[in-house]
């Protein structure tokens, strides 16, 4: 039986007491993404059988929403974490990559710096791309 410990009440939590929620660090898109993108981001899910990064809710707890990684084919879980973390942490990928040498994660190690305009060709050119109103402009 896979067990998760709940990183918000600390409790080791049998499956019958959590709620799956699927992949986990999914990329959203919204309005004004393409239609690929958001089809992708809806229906696209990964199904490996090794590392996953899943969601998981403690339903029969806090009820709180948490991030696990674990091996699908083995159960081993790697550790679980709070679910506002952009991206696992250090400790955890260290703990797959003592169990699974080689493996290597496939996101960016620092999502800050993929924010900083220079991703989104023209986003950053406009000197005033949403000026916010001043009183003048509502007489
Ligand atoms: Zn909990």
């Amino acid at each position: 039986m896979l067990t998760l410990t709940c990183p918000y009440c600390g409790i080791a939590a049998e499956e019958t007491e959590l709620h799956a929620g699927g992949e986990s660090h999914l990329k959203r898109f919204g309005p004004g993404s393409s239609d690929p993108e958001f089809e992708a981001y809806l229906f696209a899910r990964k199904n490996p059988k090794g590392v996953h990064f899943e969601r998981w809710r403690h339903l029969y707890g806090c009820g709180k929403w948490f991030l696990a990684a674990r091996d699908t084919a083995t159960l081993q879980v790697f550790g679980t974490y709070r679910a506002q973390t952009p991206v696992p942490p250090p400790e955890i990928v260290a703990a797959i990559q003592a169990a699974r040498p080689g493996w290597q994660p496939d996101w960016d190690s620092n999502p800050r710096a993929a924010d900083d305009g220079d991703s989104a060709p023209g986003l950053g050119d406009d000197p005033a791309p949403n000026p916010t109103p001043s009183r003048d402009s509502f007489a």
